[in-house]
């Protein structure tokens, strides 16, 4: 359920491309990228893991195509998943062109680091003929010697310039289905970089702060980043990157979406840090609700507070609510009390209170 907020963000207006079925810019809904971080020649494993992504909402999947056993496993793939998939490539343009052919909804390549221009042409040929967009991925840590030289540094401007070259390269070859990226593992000369291409082009832009870190450290450093970009209408679609299982991005990405209001999905669970006032087990209830729940699409509000401090006020502001008192809660929906609960029953109580909510 949608919390009602005075503040919309009001995004930029960019063109629209279409990675398979997913529109991306001219106002769509800001998708939610991932990526494996299984061998895409292991064809059972990386099924797998893009179903888990599947399940957690994510809306894109891109796999990389390390060489032609990648792009042979990256064809079968295609073909027993009805997300899009989109081919990561460096260097060979030829894996390109066969993964391509092999099913792709986007190409992720360097038009500059492709090959040579006539192996450039090739690609963007076969990617116009099967209508599939390619993603520019500017990153700071790999910009050509010569940029690097002009600049000092990969610096903002660095990354932006490096960026224009490529969409020239596209674009004198009449292509302009793209998107951009832009990614520095420090979140100021992201943040920098995407706010200057934001004002020269109107391409769509795939956010990210790449090798963004650990859970703890990448979702901060990838929460601000990316959310003072989108809150200030910036971007059409990103990724969150963790050293860790995809699915956490796709989970810290939503959450990111939902404090800004853009898009909503699965519970919000609202619950305070305790205190010495709380005398039930709120760490272990809220565990409990939160994996009981998880892949719900809806978005229902839940409170879970320790105590009847600040507890019913929370709770009944939230669709279902629960405040702890000692060894029992009180259950709150829609703002009216419900009953109160001894504490071995809140979990099962809140969490079914929820599904009947949202069935
Ligand atoms: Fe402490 Fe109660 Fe506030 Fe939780 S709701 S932090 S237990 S005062």
């Amino acid at each position: 359920m949608k919390s009602l907020n005075t503040f919309e963000i009001k995004r930029k207006q960019t063109r629209q491309i279409h990675i398979g079925q997913i529109p991306i810019g001219g106002q769509a809904p800001i998708a939610v990228q991932s990526m494996t971080n299984t061998d895409t020649r292991d064809v059972s494993s990386t099924l797998r893991q893009i179903k888990r992504l599947e399940e957690a909402g994510c809306d894109i999947v891109r796999l990389a195509i390390v060489d032609s056993d990648a792009a042979i496993s990256f064809r079968e793939i295609v073909s027993k998943v009805g997300i899009p998939l989109i081919a990561d490539i460096h260097f060979d343009h030829r894996l390109a062109l066969a993964a391509i052919e092999g099913g792709a909804s986007g190409l992720r390549i360097n038009p500059g680091n492709i090959g040579s221009q006539q192996a450039v042409s090739k690609v963007v040929a076969a990617a116009a003929e099967h209508n599939i967009p390619i993603r520019i991925g500017v990153n700071a840590g790999s910009l050509p010697r010569k940029i690097l030289k002009r600049y000092g540094s990969p610096s903002p401007p660095a990354m932006v310039e490096s960026a224009l070259g490529h969409i020239h390269i596209l674009e004198n070859l009449g292509f302009e289905q793209i998107k951009i990226s832009l990614k520095s593992s420090n979140v100021l000369d992201t943040i920098k970089a995407y706010e200057e291409l934001s004002e020269r082009v109107d391409y769509p832009l795939h956010l990210g702060v790449t090798e963004a870190g650990t859970l703890i450290s990448g979702t901060v450093k990838s929460t601000l980043g990316i959310g003072v970009l989108l809150a200030q209408g910036i971007g059409d679609t990103f990724r969150v990157s963790l050293t860790r299982d995809p699915v956490d991005e796709v989970k810290v990405a939503y959450e990111i979406l939902r404090a800004l209001n853009l898009r909503h999905r699965g519970p919000e669970i609202i619950s305070c840090p305790t205190c010495g006032r709380c005398e039930i087990d709120l760490f272990g209830l809220v565990e409990e609700v939160e994996r009981s729940l998880e892949g719900i699409k809806t978005s229902p509000k839940v409170a879970i507070m320790g105590c009847v401090v600040n507890g019913p006020g929370e709770a009944k502001e939230a669709d279902i609510g629960i405040a702890g008192g000692r060894g029992q809660g009180i259950l709150f929906r829609k703002g009216k009390v419900i009953k109160k609960i001894c504490e071995a029953e809140l979990a099962q109580a809140l969490i079914s209170e929820v599904k009947k909510m949202i069935n």
